[in-house]
């Protein structure tokens, strides 16, 4: 097959990323890109504007990076994304699933906010929500950016830290809802769309799932896993690659682009011409 770039990881102000989603194609199409995946969280806002940016030779696959969780067999419950390429966005279930995930981002950033605001930080409800746009989905980013407005702390990244919003257990931490992991991969499978795990092993994060759970999700229908992604190391990506041969998954990649509220470029991670095509075959199959 012929070399392809394929970037199947992005952000734009549908959600937390910097640049609106036609800039985002543009960009796409000066990195020298041949496919870029739309995947802003838990939303397909952005999707016609992108699709409608498209230029001569640039692909724009419509996705979508949906917050999930998966129960452990220790009993902890491990957060994690769930990437869905080409899903009908307005299939009933799925729709009303990311609507629900979207409401309780609103209701959880505002709780971050009353905490902040409880401890004299000087923030509030109605900047971060506006700083989100209106049809944007609000994400820690915002949260973060009101921090770094107000002076506190002076980049985006500083936020992602126990003392402020890093985590479970952070200070200001507080939790959002998210799907079971495989009734994630069902309402996918059912919209006709194509899940993949979002950088699965990115310890980095926050805790991680066993090789137990992701085989449990190749058993529920999960089609790839993305490891090539910035937050993996190398040993993270050649074990993934062995769980992805093994459980006959499709190896993706993607930079996770968010403009300017993280620093990875776009087409820093890609996926290979065979497997998007092998990605695409499962496409409209639900
Ligand atoms: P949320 O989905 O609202 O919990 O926010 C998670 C988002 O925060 C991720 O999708 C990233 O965009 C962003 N994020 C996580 N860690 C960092 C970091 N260290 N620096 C900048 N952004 C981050
Ligand atoms: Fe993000
Ligand atoms: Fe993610
Ligand atoms: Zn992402």
């Amino acid at each position: 097959m012929a070399a392809v770039r394929a970037d199947l990881h992005t952000h734009s102000t549908a959600s937390d990323g910097t640049d609106a989603p036609a800039a985002l194609v543009a960009a796409a199409a000066r990195a020298g890109l041949d496919v870029v995946a739309l995947t802003d969280h838990d939303t397909a806002a952005g999707w016609d504007e992108a699709l409608a940016a498209a230029p001569e030779g640039l692909e724009v696959v419509a996705g979508v990076e949906i917050s999930a969780f998966s129960l452990e067999a220790s009993g902890a419950e491990v957060s994690l994304h769930l990437l869905a390429y080409w899903p009908d966005g307005d299939e009933p279930a799925l729709a009303a699933a990311l609507l629900r995930l979207r409401e309780s981002r609103d209701t959880r950033a505002q709780r971050m906010v009353s905490a902040l605001a409880a401890d004299g930080v000087a923030v509030t409800w109605e900047q971060v929500r506006a700083d989100a746009g209106p049809e944007g989905v609000v994400g820690r980013p915002h949260v973060a950016r009101a921090l770094v407005r107000a002076g506190l702390l002076p980049d985006v990244s500083a936020a992602f830290t126990p003392a402020w919003i890093g985590g479970r257990g952070a200070r200001y931490w507080a939790e959002k809802e998210e799907l079971p992991a495989a009734d994630a991969i069902a309402l996918v499978r059912g919209a006709g769309g194509v899940p993949v795990f979002a950088h699965p092993l990115a310890a980095r994060r926050g805790p991680t799932v066993t090789d137990t759970t992701i085989a449990a999700l190749a058993a529920a229908g999960l089609a790839g896993l993305e490891v090539d992604h910035p937050d993996h190391l190398p040993a993270e990506r050649a074990h993934l690659r062995g769980l992805a041969r093994d459980l006959g998954l499709v190896v993706t990649g993607g930079s996770d682009h968010h403009g300017t509220n993280k620093t990875t470029p776009l087409g820093a991670e890609t996926t290979s011409a065979e497997a998007l095509a092998a990605l695409r075959a499962q496409a409209g199959t639900t």
